[in-house]
């Protein structure tokens, strides 16, 4: 496989180089250039930003602004004022929920519409935003012509995953933006998934929110990105307030600044986007997104788990025809419970998902209590699908089953 050698670019294999991960849904492994970038900022860079009147502050608001304008231009946005750090995608849904909160345009009886693929991260705070404003939540379950119908002139926010992260399924979201903005609604998009396996502008899909995770793309947690339409973001109200973020401030009132500082209080996680930084320039370096090499692997992955009689996949909507998958599988063991056979996978070094993967009423949906969950990055070859096989074939018979 040409990947093979990405192995290399991943230290935690030096220390454990029997680890089969094939939890990058979670969290991808750290490679070295980005440790390296972080400790190197750490070790001779570090001051803080956009206020210190002496070189190393300066040099540190340079690196950090180039990251902002590093990560709008790999995303497509017109102009950097548009990428917001914040802590990651859970983090920035909330700042987006408490944006339509305070904002009237949003109002009682309007509809949020959802699919029901959603992490908890794009789901509990559209919920809690029906609850506050008396909105109305619904569901999608598929992405026929008949169910895009929901999306009607009473609708006023569409939430999507580009990406499930439970099933991996990818919707067609061309055609859901579409629609949504053919009736005035706002689409906000959960990239934390996509982000890694696929190419996206979003200028070009003309998204109006985009949001993903610092930690699921070779870099560190506690950043990520908040994109939106700079006329959305002027709309924003600060989600925080205090130093950085102020125009001008006197005993009674204060004036906020434009953006993006409006939107980012406080010092920053400049450790943080040093990093997201240094990983972008990994994920080009290495044509991360759109890799055929990791499709194969699933398709190849399919195949050998649909030879086993005692897994059964998830796939819901595989056969449809505006559906794809990212590399991201689901799948039960008969008779056994997903963290069993997590626990019995994890004797041959094998780290795998399982449970609900934050999409409960997702798996309430398919009548499952939970899956187990493969997901693959550019660290991953046939062996490591290889090794999950065998070990597979053991797990039933662990548990004092035939076969
Ligand atoms: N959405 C999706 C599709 C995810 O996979 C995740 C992480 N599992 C999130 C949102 C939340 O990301 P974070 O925990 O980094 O905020």
């Amino acid at each position: 496989m040409p990947n093979a050698n990405y192995r290399e670019d991943f230290p935690v294999y030096e220390k454990n180089p029997e680890l089969i991960y094939l939890d990058s849904a979670a969290s991808s492994l750290r490679a070295r250039p980005i440790i390296d970038a972080m400790s190197q900022y750490a070790s001779y860079a570090h001051a803080n930003i956009h206020r210190g009147a002496y070189r190393l502050s300066f040099e540190a608001t340079e690196k950090y602004e180039e990251v902002r304008k590093k990560v709008a231009k790999w995303i497509g946005a017109k102009e950097s004022n548009e990428v917001i750090f914040t802590q990651g995608t859970t983090d920035s849904m909330n700042h987006l929920m408490h944006f339509f909160e305070d904002d009237d345009r949003f109002e009682k009886g309007k509809k949020i519409v959802l699919s029901i693929f959603e992490h908890h991260s794009n789901l509990v705070p559209w919920q809690q935003l029906a609850k506050k404003k008396g909105m109305i939540l619904e569901y999608i379950y598929d992405f026929s012509e008949e169910s895009l119908k929901q999306i009607d002139t009473t609708t006023q926010i569409v939430a999507i995953s580009l990406m499930s992260n439970a099933v991996g399924l990818i919707p067609p979201i061309e055609t859901i933006i579409q629609k949504a903005h053919a009736v005035g609604a706002l689409v906000v998009g959960d990239g934390a998934q996509y982000i890694t396996h696929r190419e996206i502008n979003v200028c070009q899909l003309d998204i109006d929110f985009f949001a993903f995770s610092g930690h699921k793309c070779f870099g560190p947690t506690g950043i990520g990105v908040l994109y939106g339409k700079r006329q959305w973001l002027e709309a924003m109200p600060p989600p925080r307030f205090g130093g950085d973020m102020i125009e001008y401030v006197t005993e009674q009132e204060t004036t906020f600044a434009g953006l993006p500082n409006k939107l980012e209080a406080g010092t920053p996680n400049i450790d943080g986007v040093i990093g997201l930084g240094a990983a972008v320039d990994y994920m080009i370096y290495r044509q991360v997104q759109n890799n055929n090499t990791l499709d194969a692997l699933r398709e190849y992955a399919v195949d050998q788990l649909s030879e086993l009689d005692f897994i059964r996949l998830v796939q819901p909507l595989k056969d449809s025809e505006t559906i794809l998958y990212g590399p991201i599988i689901s799948f039960t063991v008969k008779d056994v419970h997903p963290h069993d056979v997590a626990s019995i996978l994890d004797q041959s070094n094998i780290a795998i998902r399982a449970g609900h993967h934050c999409a409960q009423p997702l798996m309430k949906y398919l009548e499952l209590t939970g899956t187990c969950r493969i997901s693959f990055s550019i660290y991953n070859t046939r062996d490591d699908v290889d090794a999950l096989i065998l070990a597979l074939k053991s797990v039933r018979r662990w548990l004092g089953y035939e076969s």
